[in-house]
């Protein structure tokens, strides 16, 4: 038996379950069924009886006798029952297939133990095809039974817990053989960990709750470990083999706009987040950073002013933005910054006419144009640089790993390049799957800026919230109304949408109110937006198009429709559009009045806080790593014991072992590191390649 070895080759299995397994579990090989861990673990000892049955779901161990056995027919279908009583009381057992030879074997009125799961119906308890055991229990070391993630289907067919409990031993017997060290000497002993052959014989058959206590933390830091390894090699590969173009200057340019055309003194943070950028950039090695900074936090600026040194130093740049209304609104925003200085800059979009993308290639080719704002546009092969020096990308979860790559290529040696994020990340994730960037944190807000006051409001308060509006708007103010319309082809939310604005419209008759949403098209988003920036339109009617980027300063309420339709950052992000002048903001949260328990965590994070970094970790518990990574990366958190959410810790500590371990022997070529490059090669390099980011 080898790790590669097919399952059917294994002992009590064959050709036919090896097929069921591979398919309902995905377990192809002896390695897939080592790493097949038990969810959890049943207590020999530990029986339960009936009375004391409470919840649905549960594994556990019954001691009884079964009493009565009947087999009832219902049209085609037979079903076999068997009455089961402990001291306190009787459930029924069921099962729905069955061979003959286990109904004329159920024994009856013999003590039995069974093990399985109970279902809960009509506050009756009941147990679906039961594992049986007759025999009084044998006294063994391992009196943790584990428990395998298993299905219905599986139980159906005989591949019960008992099943895997029998392959899983004979595969241990065999973890001598099989399974090699990968940690060295000294980190066994300042972790003290169990050798990694006794850590999986104790996953699976653990001598008692403190090995699998030891066994499963060894199991985390070996998966955080080899992942982060793999992420400080390539950091490492990166910083010493990608060539950049060093900018060594900080010329007029930039000197003129900082000195004389800065709207505002920059924030301390701002300030030395801008120090790393160009620390970075006067080396001739490519940047690849990663700009956080919670929504509002002026990462625009930033980037601008990066733009700025790459002009300096004879260089064009970019800013890529997920959303034609945001690279737009990015596009006036520089425009108007920059207008007394006299730089070229121009907006590319999807929608850009012919003859404007004409002018926009031949400047592009030419070097007259210095700097290009745009959307997915950018990407395409037809957009070629005379010398493109830096490329910001904003919002980078939205953009896919191959689009960013795409930007890479657009000049002989690669640009710099600097990501930037919506909201913020939580700590664990840019820990581990943005551990080979370097990372600048914006952690303060511009002076002035009220903390948004944050509502939790039911449609019975509508009025009130109507009254608010006006007094606002009688303020000089202006307002948000956004509804969620999640799928934009979704044909009630866009009903819902309608319905709202034609309720605005009445109740704020005499005001102006401007509408956006996603279906519309780019010049008709164009000319709404204008009406509501420009202050004309007191109200804008919205769906989520708005959520990310947009900025109105002047906006001082956000008032969110169905808010327990949206997810955490989507309401983070959204209420970020308020708040972004001196005045008091306002977000109001409108929900119906029941709530699923998540909806009100959800609300009540909002009005607790307003700290995206906060915000972020609540919603990485509440969706999972998964999601928050984004679709266009989901699927890369496959750890197999490593909690995202609970092993901050581990994750943390493994990335200051590795740190430490390749800054004093970066190739691993000392002797004792060589059991970790070994192991490293040969299971791990290659796996993560989608983990690079630009
Ligand atoms: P985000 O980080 O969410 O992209 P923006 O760059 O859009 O935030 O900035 C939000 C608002 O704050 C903008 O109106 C911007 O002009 C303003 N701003 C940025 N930096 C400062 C600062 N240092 N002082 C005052 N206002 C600032
Ligand atoms: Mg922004």
């Amino acid at each position: 038996m080898t790790l590669d070895t097919s399952i059917e080759y294994i002992k009590g299995i064959g050709p036919e379950k090896a097929k069921l397994i591979k398919n309902v579990l995905g377990i192809a090989t002896v390695e897939d069924f080592l790493t097949f861990y038990p969810i959890r673990y049943l207590d020999k000892n530990k029986v339960y009886t009936i009375s004391q049955l409470q919840e649905n779901n549960l594994d556990i161990q019954l001691k009884g006798k079964i009493t009565h056995v009947q087999e009832i027919q219902t049209g085609k279908i037979k079903r076999l029952t068997a009455k089961f009583n402990d001291e306190t009381g009787a459930m029924d057992l069921v099962w729905f297939q069955y061979s003959k030879w286990l109904k004329e074997q159920l024994p009856i009125n013999r003590e039995i133990f069974i093990f399985g799961k109970v279902n809960l119906f009509n506050k009756q308890f009941s147990m679906a095809h039961p594992e049986i055991e007759i025999e009084e229990k044998k006294e063994s070391d391992n009196r943790l039974r584990p428990i395998y993630p298993s299905s219905e289907k599986l139980t159906k067919r005989g591949l019960n817990q008992k099943f895997f409990q029998t392959i899983l031993r004979n595969i241990c017997k065999e973890i001598p053989a099989l399974i090699e060290e990968n940690l060295p000497d000294y980190m066994m002993k300042s972790f003290k960990f169990l050798s990694r052959q006794k850590t999986y014989l104790n996953i699976h058959f653990p001598k008692n709750l403190d090995y699998f206590e030891t066994a499963n933390n060894r199991l985390k830091f070996e998966e955080s470990f080899f992942f982060q390894l793999g992420f400080g090699l390539k950091k490492l590969h990166h910083k010493t083999q990608s060539f950049g173009n060093p900018f060594p200057i900080v010329g007029d340019y930039f000197t003129s706009f900082y000195n004389d055309h800065l709207p505002f003194e920059l924030t301390n943070a701002q300030k030395r987040v801008l120090k790393e950028i160009r620390q970075d950039m006067k080396k001739p090695i490519q940047m690849n950073r990663l700009l956080q900074g919670d929504v509002g936090s002026g990462k625009t600026m930033v980037a601008l002013l990066t733009m700025l040194i790459a002009l300096d130093n004879g260089f064009q740049s970019c800013i890529m933005a997920p959303t034609e209304i945001l690279a737009q609104q990015h596009y006036n925003g520089i425009k108007d910054l920059l207008n007394e200085i006299g730089i070229n800059v121009r907006l590319l979009t999807g929608s850009t006419k012919a003859s404007a993308r004409k002018i926009i290639h031949e400047e592009l080719e030419n070097g007259s144009l210095s700097m290009l704002v745009g959307t997915h546009a950018l990407l395409e092969d037809k957009v070629k640089f005379k010398n493109l020096g830096l490329a910001i990308i904003d919002e980078q979860h939205r953009f896919g790993v191959a689009q960013r790559a795409k930007l890479w290529a657009k000049n002989k040696i690669p640009p710099h390049i600097l990501v930037m994020t919506a909201t913020p990340i939580p700590r664990t994730l840019a820990m581990s799957f943005y551990s080979d960037l370097d990372v600048s944190v914006i952690d303060e807000m511009p002076v002035g800026r009220k903390p948004i006051i944050t509502a939790h409001r039911r449609e019975k308060d509508r009025v009130f919230v109507y009254n608010f509006c006006r007094d606002e708007i009688r303020k000089g103010r202006q307002i948000y109304f956004v509804y969620p319309l999640i799928e934009e082809s979704e044909t009630l939310d866009y009903k819902n949408l309608m319905e709202g604005l034609e309720h605005v419209m009445q109740s704020f008759s005499d005001y102006n109110v401007a509408m956006l949403h996603g279906k519309m098209k780019p010049d008709e988003k164009d000319t709404a937006m204008n009406y509501f920036a420009s202050g004309q339109a007191q109200i804008m009617v919205a769906t989520t198009v708005i959520e990310v980027g947009v900025n109105v300063p002047n906006a001082s309420v956000m008032v969110i429709e169905s808010a327990e339709r949206f997810g955490l950052s989507q309401l983070h992000q959204l209420r970020g559009r308020v708040g972004r002048g001196a005045e008091q903001s306002y977000c109001i949260l409108m929900t119906s009045d029941k709530l699923s328990a998540e909806s009100r965590t959800r609300i009540k994070t909002m009005t607790e806080t307003n700290d995206g970094f906060k915000i972020s970790e609540v919603d990485m518990q509440l969706r999972g790593p998964g999601d928050i990574l984004g679709t266009q990366q989901s699927g890369v958190v496959d750890f197999k014991r490593l909690d995202l959410v609970k092993d901050a810790a581990i994750i943390k500590n493994t990335k200051n072992v590795v740190e430490k371990i390749l800054e004093a022997d970066p190739l691993l070529s000392r002797a004792e590191n060589q059991v970790i490059k070994n192991y490293y090669l040969k299971y791990y390099k290659g796996k993560n390649k989608w983990s690079k980011i630009s």
